[in-house]
């Protein structure tokens, strides 16, 4: 399966991934309640499947304005 890292804030592709196996750890996922789980990643029917995940930048942002944590989609 491929898997696709993108921030769900700016949308930035980060990067892909050939994998058999889901290596989880890298985004704490372990952390996540169920909810949240279906939230960040989207099943596709051509086998990709796309983790919503924070890019540098906007952690930068998000840790320069906490306020924005409220805000899903705070960049134009
Ligand atoms: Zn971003």
């Amino acid at each position: 399966m491929t898997i696709n890292y993108v921030c769900k804030h700016c949308r930035t592709e980060l990067g892909s991934l050939q994998s058999q196996v889901l290596d989880l750890e890298q985004i704490d996922w372990q952390l996540l309640s169920d909810k949240e789980k279906q939230q960040l990643m989207a099943y596709h029917q051509d086998q990709t499947i796309t983790f919503q995940v924070i890019c540098e930048y906007c952690q930068q942002l998000l840790e320069q304005n906490p306020q924005y944590h409220e805000l899903d989609y705070f960049i134009q």
